[in-house]
Order: structure tokens, then C-alpha cells, then sequence
């Protein structure tokens, strides 16, 4: 492999090193090498950013001279001057990532000015008040950037400034303003870092550019890489862009926007976005101005738009995915600052896929996998029921930024909201606008809503990309931090009262408005049969209910991989005839009771079967601890006390009866305990009642002619020994009912592999089991010996922050651990019987990366909950695509 250098100009750089260019980098060079308008400017590489911080955050000694050099390839191309007092040049110092993670590190503008090249730049552009101003936004950003300093600092000296001036805007503020004010923020930074601002524009470089490397590091980087799962395989530090300045703020001819080659929001095919007349880069971005839409530009500056709309089309009929793009127009002349693949909602990518391909851009099989399956998630939200809307207040509407529908407390603080979100509340974050320090607070919230911005605000576009509901730019709405309240068209909501926004259109309501299931588009079903057609794995639900076989075949699930039967018993009307099963005294007493119970299975069982018609139903029999249907020992403790205070003797007894027989079946550690085919041993008559239902569910759909395939699983086994014995129950039930019946019942005999004996004695189990299913919650449990229900919310996340644990391994198969024994278990099951169904059912089942295991480890399926079932479709689709020879 050819050596690489530490610093590339735009036109030299290999622009599919992504990895070593960063995203910025590559697209500025790819733009150069099409021709298109890009300030020159050259790449530091991401390994000097590795190696800065193997240098204990010190640059490698080649590193400036180099940077040196391509000053001078600027100087000659612009025929500008490095620190001159005529025609100074300056720079932007800009990060960029393999990966975009918006607003996360850090950049520089203006580098290059002081008190000597200022006077050049006014002198130049015969504005003073421009060159002053951009020295003040210089120091500012150095001070926070490079020094650390305070914004609110700078904030109060240029308020202050305002006050004494009588002016509302900065620009109308005066050169004499101005300068006074570069004085103060000097000032700032010198009593701050207690040494001189550095003049020298080589110096300012070389700690800007050790600033952006140490931004890689920051809190705010890392809190997004890992809660986008963005590990070092993915990015590998951040390049730092070096990039001749221009100035969208020269004046009423320049401008600078964000837009999107396609509508972001739903896909259409438009360029969609915001520019400012007379602003500086980051000031469109930022969403502290709200912007214009792209379209009046072609208005206000025919040439330019012109310019922009060819400039889109070029790099998307080159990139073959829309773009997220950025403009500035200096005095009239056209630049791009930036190339990327645009973020899009999930419907926008699902709409651009299938249109792309109408025109022949791209293939199905990229349609397919350019969509973050996971990201579909947010297709299958719930909207709001427009029935009910009648009855709600509409509080106010601003700009749709992020589709979907969400209700939950109003909260005004950042900190507040990670900490109620966190603790369980559903929050809606309410804010003037956001910034990238305020990430957390989305991923505790359901929703955010900001009074300003557009939808290129930093707000947008962290919630679409997390799929979360958005609304911006509501400027109807107050917001007062203070009283922590808001207030629109004379309404006010305070903090904690519930409302609801609607980021699909925009519309904020008082109250919890009803929500109802999302629909198909067309395009989704368009997607979703492309998927169908290539993936190799089956898609079964996990479902329990008739409603649930209902909606996961709407969904395109194909059979169900997982019916847990003891969730039938969890409704109101049942947990007590259930109760009153584990509280019966002889057998008897419980006979009477699971014959009722057993007639409620099987009506059960009959609508499953038959919204499932033609494909396996897998029907687990009882898996919990029995206790888990009685009340908490403490809590009822408590409910007797109580009631020998009003003397109820006769509840009393009652009460301590339950008492005694739930103390009787507490255990240290439930989920090791008595549960699964453990209670199926030593309460055979549970389990004989429950493949008695199943057997009488098919006798009956036999009858009316429906195609109906239940299989019946056990769970928890650790031996062949456990497993055969339930298969004589089995034997025996299924012989007597077919006598009674006069006819022959298939159905099939299966266990769970969520033991980790049972996937190492796979090949002993595969002499009964017709099936397998990995039950891989629990395999997780036991493998790691980490308790499934406490270890998320109490270690893990400490161990992820220590990079110990890249992800959870009970939301993404821990594939050197789990996978293995998984392997083993096919190997091993499937050295017995051939082609054995063997399918997995736990969480995993719809979790994108771990389908794309499941499909090289060639599963027959996998199963997932209803919702989940269209991403594991496109999942499984992605996973064939990309590994087409199963390996
Ligand atoms: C499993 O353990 O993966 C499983 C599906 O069973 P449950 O979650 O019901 O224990
Ligand atoms: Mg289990």
C-alpha cells in the first residue's frame, strides 16, 4: 500500500480514503476534482490525529512545515498573502470525521487576522466595519475553542457594546465599536490563559489545529459516538480541513445557505433548505437566524441559484445519493464549502430509494441497503388520531423537522430532562433552540420542540437522525427559562404539565392528544417487496395475542416464532383464575381450575393459528416462576396490616393465605430457579393442560379446513433427559387425541436453546427436538452471568463508558460469545438432523446487526416483535445482499 502523507491539497487527495481524509475532506477534494467552485484549501490527515494523541497531544515535528507548504499552494492560487497587510489571506481550520457528527467538534473562522492584516483586509475590501467584526467573531472563537474561554464572556462585552451604542444589531454597531470590542475580548483571553493573544497567524494555525484534533476527545464527541455506536472501525479520529476563506457576510450580494439536494423531510424531489443574506457560515447552522427558503433565492440571486442547482445535480448524479450541502455566495461569486450524504428522515430515504431507481440512478440492491434499517423505526411510529383532535388546544405550530407524534411533560432544562428521562418520565424538551452540548437531553426525551430555527437547525437535524419527533422555528411560542414556563396565542403551558407535538406537520397541542398506528406508504411497500424478493432468512413475530398474529402479518411477518403463553394469562380477566390454580390445595381443586384455563388456551391458540393461516405458529409452553403471578410478599405484608386496622378478618385470611404461598415460592434468584420446563416437571398437569389446548386448537381448524401448523417448544431445557420427558407427555396426549379424534395431528416438538448445556449438548437434544429456537436473552444471561433485568440500568452503562462493552450484548448479539455457542448449537443440532428449522426468538431477533449474523450463521429465521418485523425485512434483505454466499 502506497505510503500516506500527513497533509494533502483538495486536488491531490484520494477522495475514497474516507477513513483518512474524513468526510469533509473527501467531499471538498471530490468537488475540486469535478470542477466545481471550492475555495482552495488542503486535508491534515486523521492519522496525525492519532498520532497527536500517541505524542501525549503534540503534533508530529513534519507536520507544520507541511502545512507551511500548502499556505504557499493557497498564496499562489489565490494570489493572496499569508499574514500581509494588502491582501491577507485567511482561513477556516474546520473537523470532519469519517463520519458526520454534526456541531460535535470544533472550527475556526477567520484565522489569520490581526491588528496588521485586519487593516489589510479594510483597506481591501474598503469596509472596516466588515474586516473589525470578523477579527471580533475571530477572537471569540479562538478564545472558546483554543483557550476554553466562556462564550457568555464575549456575549457580555458585545451586549454591553450594544447598550452604550443603542443599537439592537451587531451590525449596526460602529469601526469604533468594533475595535474597542476586539479589545475587551483580548482582554478576555489574556486574563484567562494569563499570556499575550498570539498575532502570528502561523501560531494561531498550529494551535487551531491542535484545538480541532483535541475536540475528537471532547465530552460532547464522545457521548455521540457512542450513543451512534460510532466505533473507531467506523471513524478513526477526526482531519482537520484547512479552507481559504470566503465571506457570505461582504454585504447584501453574498449569502451563505444549507440545503439538501432533495427534500430531507419527505424526499421530494427539490432542493430544500435556508440561506442568510449578509452572514457568516456557522450563523445558518446554528439556527440563531432563522433563514429563507431556498427557493426565494432564486429571486433575490437568479445567478447564484443557477449556479446551486447546477452544482446539485452534478454531485448527485456523481455521489448517487442526495446531498447536504453547503454555499456561500461572496460580493456575487459562488462557492461550495461542503459535499455530504444528506441525513434524511426515514421516509425521505425510503421515498428517494424507490425514486432514484425510477431514475436509473441506482440499483434495487443499493436502494435497499442505502436505509439504515434501524432508522425505519420511525415510518412505524404512531400519528396522532386526528378523530380526537377536536378536543385539544392547539397550543402552536412552527416548522415539521422530524415525523411522528409524541406526548409527555413539558421540561425546559437540559439537565432535568436527562435526569426525569432517565428515571422512566416521557419528556418533551422545550428550548430556544439547542446546541450539541445538549444531546443527552434528546435521547431522554420523546420529542424536542425549539422556538427558532430552521429545519438545517442543529435541533432538526440531531432529532431526525435519531428519529425522534421535531418541531423548530415555533416562534409563537415565549419561552421564559425562568419561570420554566411557555406561552402561545395567550396560553401557557408550565413545566411538567403533558403536551403533545406533531413533527409530521408541526402542531403542538395542551394535553396527550390519542395516537393511532402508522400506515404503509406506498414507497415503504415498495421497499418492503424488494426486501421480500432478495432475503434469504424467514421473518417470524414474536406475539402472543391474536391482535399481535394480526398486525405482524399485516407487517409481512411470516409465522410466529415465539407465542409466550403465560402472557395469555396476564390479563385481567385471567391472573385470578390462574392465581387461584397456584393457590389450589389438591390436585383436584386444580384440575377444575386448568380445565377453564385450558378452554381460554385453546380459543386463544384457534385465533392465532388462524390470523397466522399456512405458516408455523411456535407455541412455548409456561416458562416464569409461578410466584411471578402472585403479589409481592412486602407489598402484601403491607395490604394486611392495613387491613387489620379496619378488622377485615375475613379479607385477612385470605390475604395471609397468599402470603404463605408466596413466601413458599420466592426464591433468591428467580431467574435460575423453578421456571420453564422445571415447573413443566414438577407440575406436570400445567403443561399437559397447555399441549392439550394446542392439540384441540388443530383438531378443530383441521375440521373447518384451515391450514393451521402449531409446534410446540419447551423452554429453559439444560438435558436431553428434561427433554424427554415432556416428549411422553407429548406422545401420550397426541396419541389419545387422535384416537378420540379418528384423525393423524402433526405438530411439531421443539426445545428453546437458551441454555448454555443445551447449545453444547445440542447434538443429544436434536434426537428428540424436530426444532430449535435460541432463546438468546437468556443465553446472554447465562453466558456473561449478567441478570438480564438489572444489569442495563445499573453497570452496563459504565462499562460501555469504559469501553469495556462496545454496546449492550441484550440489545446486539455478542457474537465471539453468545455467537459461538450459537454456532456450536446448528453445528452440533444439525449433524443430527439436516436441515433442521432453527430460528432465534430473543430481542436480538430485530436488531438489525444482529439479523446480519443470524443470516451468515445461517438461521432458518428470525423472530421479532410486530413493529420490528418491516426493519428485520430490510435487515434480512441488507444481510443477503451483502453477504450473498452465506459464509
Ligand atoms: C429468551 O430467553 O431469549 C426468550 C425469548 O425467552 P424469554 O425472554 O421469554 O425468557
Ligand atoms: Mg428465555
Amino acid at each position: 500500500m502506497a505510503k500516506t502523507k500527513p497533509v494533502y491539497a483538495f486536488e491531490e487527495a484520494d477522495s475514497k480514503k474516507r477513513m483518512l481524509l474524513g468526510g469533509k475532506g473527501a467531499g471538498l477534494s471530490e468537488m475540486t476534482r469535478l470542477k466545481l467552485p471550492v475555495p482552495p484549501g488542503f486535508t491534515i490527515t486523521t492519522e496525525v490525529c492519532n498520532k497527536y494523541y500517541e505524542n501525549n497531544r503534540k503534533l508530529p515535528k513534519d507536520v507544520m512545515p507541511l502545512v507551511m507548504k500548502n499556505i504557499e499552494k493557497i498564496e499562489k492560487k489565490t494570489g493572496k498573502k499569508w499574514n500581509s497587510t494588502k491582501n491577507p489571506l485567511l482561513v477556516s481550520v474546520r473537523s470532519g470525521a469519517a463520519i458526520s457528527m454534526p456541531g460535535m467538534m470544533d472550527t475556526i473562522l477567520n484565522l489569520g487576522l490581526n491588528e496588521k492584516t485586519v487593516e489589510g483586509l479594510a483597506t481591501q475590501t474598503q469596509n472596516p466595519r466588515f474586516a473589525w467584526d470578523s477579527y471580533r467573531r475571530f477572537i471569540q472563537l479562538f478564545g472558546k475553542v483554543v483557550f476554553g474561554v466562556n462564550d457568555e464572556k464575549f456575549d457580555h462585552v458585545l451586549d454591553s457594546a450594544k447598550t452604550k451604542q443603542k443599537v439592537k444589531d451587531d451590525s449596526q454597531l460602529s469601526v469604533e465599536s468594533l475595535k474597542k470590542i476586539v479589545s475587551e475580548y483580548k482582554k478576555i483571553c489574556e486574563k484567562h490563559t494569563k499570556r499575550k493573544f498570539p498575532d502570528s497567524p502561523n501560531e494561531q494555525l498550529g494551535l487551531a489545529i491542535k484545538a480541532v484534533f483535541k475536540s475528537w476527545m471532547g465530552e460532547r464527541a464522545i457521548v455521540y459516538r457512542e450513543k451512534n455506536n460510532i466505533t473507531k472501525d467506523i471513524a478513526n479520529g477526526t482531519a482537520v480541513n484547512v479552507v481559504t476563506m470566503v465571506f457570505g457576510n461582504m454585504g447584501d450580494d453574498s449569502a451563505t445557505g444549507v440545503v439538501f439536494t432533495r427534500n430531507g423531510h419527505n424526499g421530494k424531489k427539490e432542493i430544500e433548505g435556508e440561506y442568510l443574506i449578509n452572514a457568516q457560515g456557522e450563523d445558518v447552522v446554528a439556527g440563531v437566524r432563522t433563514g429563507k427558503n431556498v427557493a426565494l433565492l432564486k429571486k433575490e440571486m437568479p445567478k447564484s441559484h443557477k449556479e446551486l442547482s447546477n452544482a446539485c445535480s452534478k454531485l448527485e448524479k456523481h455521489f448517487r445519493e442526495p446531498q447536504d450541502i453547503e454555499f456561500t455566495i461572496e460580493q456575487g461569486k459562488f462557492y461550495l464549502l461542503q459535499t455530504r450524504t444528506a441525513k434524511m428522515s426515514a421516509g425521505a430515504l425510503v421515498k428517494t430509494s424507490v425514486d432514484m431507481v425510477k431514475e436509473k440512478l441506482i440499483d434495487k440492491n443499493k436502494a435497499l441497503t442505502r436505509i439504515p434499517a434501524q432508522q425505519l423505526e420511525a415510518l412505524l411510529h404512531r400519528t396522532m388520531d386526528e378523530s380526537k383532535l377536536k378536543n385539544f388546544k392547539q397550543l402552536a405550530k412552527g416548522i415539521a423537522a422530524s415525523p411522528g407524534a409524541a406526548s409527555g411533560i413539558a421540561v425546559f432544562d437540559v439537565k432535568k430532562a436527562i435526569e426525569w428521562g432517565e428515571a422512566g418520565k416521557k419528556i418533551i424538551l422545550i428550548r430556544k433552540e439547542t446546541k450539541p452540548e445538549d444531546v443527552p437531553a434528546f435521547f431522554s426525551s420523546e420529542g424536542v420542540l425549539t422556538s427558532l430555527g430552521g429545519k438545517s437547525s442543529h435541533a432538526a437535524i440531531v432529532s431526525r437522525g435519531m428519529g425522534k419527533p421535531c418541531i423548530v422555528g415555533c416562534s409563537e411560542l415565549k419561552i421564559d427559562y425562568d419561570k420554566n414556563t411557555c406561552t402561545a396565542n395567550g396560553k401557557t403551558v408550565k413545566e411538567g404539565e403533558i403536551i403533545t407535538i406533531n413533527g409530521s406537520v408541526g402542531t403542538v397541542f395542551i394535553g396527550q392528544v390519542p395516537t393511532v398506528e402508522p400506515k404503509v406508504t406506498k414507497d415503504f411497500e415498495q421497499i418492503l417487496e424488494w426486501a421480500q424478493k432478495t432475503k434469504v432468512l424467514g421473518i417470524r413475530a414474536n406475539a402472543d395475542t391474536p391482535e399481535a398474529a394480526k398486525l405482524a402479518r399485516k407487517f409481512g411477518g411470516q409465522g410466529i416464532g415465539l407465542c409466550r403463553t403465560e402472557r395469555m394469562f396476564n390479563a385481567n380477566d385471567r391472573i385470578g383464575l390462574f392465581v387461584d390454580m397456584i393457590m389450589a390445595e389438591n390436585i383436584e381443586q386444580r384440575a377444575k381450575v386448568l380445565k377453564k384455563l385450558g378452554q381460554l388456551q385453546k380459543s386463544d391458540f384457534i385465533q392465532i393459528l388462524k390470523a397466522m393461516e399456512g405458516y408455523e405458529v411456535t407455541i412455548r409452553l409456561l416458562d416464569p416462576p409461578l410466584h411471578e403471578f402472585l403479589p409481592n410478599p412486602e407489598e402484601l405484608s403491607e395490604k394486611i396490616q392495613k387491613l387489620k386496622a379496619k378488622k377485615a378478618t375475613k379479607e385477612i385470611k385470605k390475604a395471609e393465605i397468599v402470603l404463605k404461598r408466596a413466601r413458599e415460592l420466592a426464591e433468591v434468584n428467580p431467574m435460575m430457579g423453578h421456571r420453564g420446563v422445571r415447573v413443566g416437571v414438577t407440575y406436570p398437569e400445567i403443561y399437559e393442560m397447555q399441549i392439550q389446548a394446542v392439540f384441540d386448537a388443530l383438531v378443530e381448524l383441521t375440521k373447518r379446513k384451515v391450514k393451521a401448523h402449531p409446534q410446540i417448544m419447551i423452554p429453559q431445557i439444560s438435558s436431553i433427559a428434561e427433554l424427554n420427558h415432556i416428549k411422553k407427555i407429548y406422545d401420550s396426549i397426541k396419541k389419545e387425541t387422535e384416537k378420540k379424534h379418528k384423525m393423524k395431528l402433526n405438530i411439531n416438538f421443539g426445545t428453546m436453546i437458551e441454555v448454555v448445556r443445551a447449545a453444547l449438548t445440542a447434538n443429544e437434544l436434536a434426537t428428540t427436538a424436530e426444532f430449535f429456537s435460541f432463546g438468546t436473552n437468556d443465553l446472554t444471561q447465562g453466558t456473561f452471568s449478567f441478570s438480564r433485568e438489572d444489569v442495563e440500568g445499573k453497570f452496563l452503562p459504565e462499562y460501555m463508558e469504559k469501553e469495556l462493552l462496545e454496546r449492550s450484548p441484550f440489545q446486539s448479539i455478542d457474537v465471539n460469545g453468545v455467537g459461538s455457542l450459537i454456532k456450536i448449537g446448528i453445528a452440533n443440532g444439525r449433524g443430527i438432523r439436516k436441515n433442521m428449522e432453527v430460528g432465534i426468538c430473543g430481542e436480538h431477533g430485530g436488531d438489525p446487526d444482529s439479523i446480519k449474523f443470524c443470516h451468515a450463521a445461517k438461521l432458518s429465521y428470525v423472530s421479532a416483535s410486530p413493529h420490528r418485523i418491516p426493519i428485520a425485512i430490510v435487515a434480512a434483505a441488507q444481510a443477503a445482499i451483502e453477504q450473498p454466499k452465506r459464509k
